[in-house]
């Protein structure tokens, strides 16, 4: 414990601690969740499609350009920010989470980081404007063996032709700028995959299947079909043969935007299966009565806040330049097992009411299941944790 306020300004700040923006910030992000998004979580659940009026507040609101500086129209804000704002909305609806989390925490990401300033100048202002964002790495054949990816991109004149399906994407049916990842040399292996920047409107390219999922079903996750796809040689994004290398390093500042859903989710089930232990009587007191409820209440707040603390020191590593490698395959296998823990004590405090949809809590323990899946299995966190341990890191 510091023993002056000298040395407790000198020390380092708790992780939970918040700047007055980011406070602001945060508490905005909270309100609109409330106000706009959560009257209609049910009715998007249940219909599997997302609101498109939200989508265009988000964008008003700019929500959709945390981090894109103000030079492009952006908000100019850290990826700390980008993570409460998944982890605010995601407490009211994962779904809406998920939404938030590709276009700041993957699409922006790339945008911002490999792009050359031409590139940065068509695409930047219309992502923080109006242009939702999808990432498209995984395949039918190859999604935790990603390079093992088969579509094809072949050099032709000042395009590149490519050709192939991908699956699993998420934002793929409001989006309209496509970081796409292909290989432009099978022999390669992954030293041949390469990022391309693909607009809707591209000649050869559409959007095929949606999956019917069990949870986040609100977020539309399809198929891309690309067929002859034209796409201009100035969208290739990065070097060629370094697609790799992008789609690494944006997946692991993505897996930390997976754990604020995770940490959002765990919150927003766990508030209202605090509420409802103090409504619900039984033997003639609350069960918050009870001890029992109460330790299963105390245990998931303890977990909620360890994986929180998880979350925001990756981020702020991320905003300070620190490797974060680790952390972030940390954040994401731990966040997504507490979430799941979380959601599914949160039904059984809810006893026989939280088995239907007529209650909230069922909707977090679907929508909890995608967070050991997405941007790479429990088993691929656990084997880059495992890697970088043993090789002393
Ligand atoms: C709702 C949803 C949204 C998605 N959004 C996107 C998106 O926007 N963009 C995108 O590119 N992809 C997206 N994905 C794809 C997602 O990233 C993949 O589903 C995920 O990486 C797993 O790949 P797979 O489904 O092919 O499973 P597999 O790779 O076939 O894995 C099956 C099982 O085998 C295990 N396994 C595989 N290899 C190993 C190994 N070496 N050691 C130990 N265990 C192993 C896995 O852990 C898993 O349990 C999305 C998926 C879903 C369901």
């Amino acid at each position: 414990m510091p023993q002056t306020l000298e040395s407790a300004a000198k020390a380092p700040l708790p992780l939970t601690a918040l700047t007055d923006d980011e406070l602001l910030f945060r508490d905005q992000v909270r309100q609109f969740a409330n106000d706009s998004i959560r009257p209609k979580v049910r009715e998007m659940d249940e219909k599997g499609v997302f609101e498109p009026a939200i989508i265009r507040q988000f964008f008003e609101l700019g929500l959709m350009g945390v981090e894109i500086p103000e030079a492009y129209g952006g908000a100019g804000g850290t990826f700390f920010e980008s993570i409460l704002l998944v982890e605010e909305v995601s407490k009211v609806d994962p779904s809406a989470g998920v939404i938030v989390d590709v276009q700041n925490t993957l699409v922006n990401n790339a945008l911002l980081r490999w792009t050359t300033e031409d590139q940065k100048k068509r695409y930047l202002p219309k992502m923080v404007a109006d242009t939702v964002g999808a990432y498209a790495l995984s395949e039918a054949a190859s999604g935790s063996d990603a390079f093992a990816l088969q579509t094809r991109a072949e050099l032709k004149g000042n395009e590149y032709i490519l050709n192939g399906r991908k699956l699993w994407i998420t934002n793929a049916k409001e989006a309209g700028v496509f970081i796409l990842l292909a290989t432009i040399d099978p022999a390669a292996g992954y030293r041949g995959i390469t990022a391309f920047i693909v607009e809707k409107d591209f000649p050869g390219f559409s959007v095929g299947k949606k999956e019917d999922k069990l949870g986040i079903r609100a977020s539309s996750t399809c198929e891309l079909i690309l067929e002859d796809c034209r796409v201009p040689k100035a969208n290739m994004l990065g070097e060629p043969g370094k697609g790799y290398k992008i789609a690494i390093e944006t997946l692991n500042e993505g897996r930390i935007g997976i754990g604020a859903q995770m940490i959002g989710l765990a919150q927003g089930a766990w508030e209202h299966a605090l509420r409802y232990s103090q409504e619900r009587k039984q033997f003639g007191k609350s069960i918050s009565d009870f001890q029992g409820v109460q330790f299963q209440l105390a245990q998931m707040a303890t977990e909620i806040e360890a994986a929180r603390m998880l979350v925001y020191n990756a981020a702020r590593m991320k905003d300070v330049g620190m490797d974060f490698v680790k952390q972030a395959a940390m954040v994401k296998l731990f966040s997504s097992q507490v979430a799941e823990r979380v959601a599914s004590l949160s039904v059984e405090i809810y006893g026989g009411y939280g088995f239907t949809k007529d209650y909230p809590v069922e909707k977090y323990y679907r929508d909890a299941k995608i967070g050991k899946i997405y941007e790479g299995t429990s088993n691929m966190q656990l084997q880059t944790i495992a890697k970088m341990l043993l090789s002393g890191k």
